[in-house]
């Protein structure tokens, strides 16, 4: 039954209830995900996006909701297109779904709507900040008009609509670092396939 339980694959398993350990008694694979599995950059997309709701949630614990964003990102990754505009939209449906929603709205501190200038983005404090009130907070990252206007449009829409968008190398740097930033403030260390990530394009795609 090795081959319905590797990593990167959706399979219904059953399982016999045991004191300590449950076993294994069946498994059938609904979908393999075989694009992800047969290109090195796409398995580590994939295991980026598995290892993002590994770390967020809690063993036994069901989240129908987060489960099937999963399968949306795994399939999207599987049809090709933008997997960093993919994985961007990930991390915003998933942060919505476990409950650390960043505030882009207003400013998270005097809570005033934000003025179409650079604004900044504080992970701390779970969104933005306005001009004023950035002053004061040496962790932030500087969030230009465009910038907040994706992060605001990925937040709110479906995956199709979306994925509809086009991003030049610059801004789809700029949401990498704020979401990173704002990711690896909350779970509080580096992501593991995030790291990979970096040393996978490193050696792929030396800068
Ligand atoms: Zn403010």
């Amino acid at each position: 039954m090795a081959g319905h339980l590797e990593l990167l694959t959706h399979s219904m398993v059953s399982l016999a209830r045991g004191r300590n350990l449950d076993t294994i008694i069946g498994s059938q694979t609904i979908n393999s995900f075989l694009p992800l599995k047969s290109d090195l950059e796409l398995t580590s997309y994939g295991l980026y996006a598995i290892e993002l709701v590994d770390q967020f949630t809690a063993e036994h614990i069901e989240d129908y909701p987060l489960f099937q964003l999963l399968l949306e990102i795994l399939h999207c990754l599987c049809r090709g297109g933008d997997n960093e505009l993919t994985l961007r939209y990930f991390e915003l449906h998933l942060l919505n779904e476990v409950g650390y929603r960043p505030q882009l709205q207003q400013c998270v501190s005097c809570h005033q709507a934000l003025e179409p200038v650079t604004n900044a983005f504080c992970s701390a404090a779970g969104g933005m900040l306005c001009p004023l009130c950035s002053q004061s907070q040496p962790l932030i990252q500087p969030i230009s008009v465009n910038t907040l206007k994706v992060l605001r449009f990925l937040q709110s829409s479906d995956y199709d609509t979306a994925a509809k968008l086009k991003m030049d190398p610059e801004l789809s740097h700029q949401l990498e670092i704020v979401m990173r930033d704002y990711l690896k403030y909350l779970l509080e260390r580096e992501v593991k396939s995030a790291a990979w990530l970096d040393s996978l394009r490193g050696a792929v795609l030396p800068t």
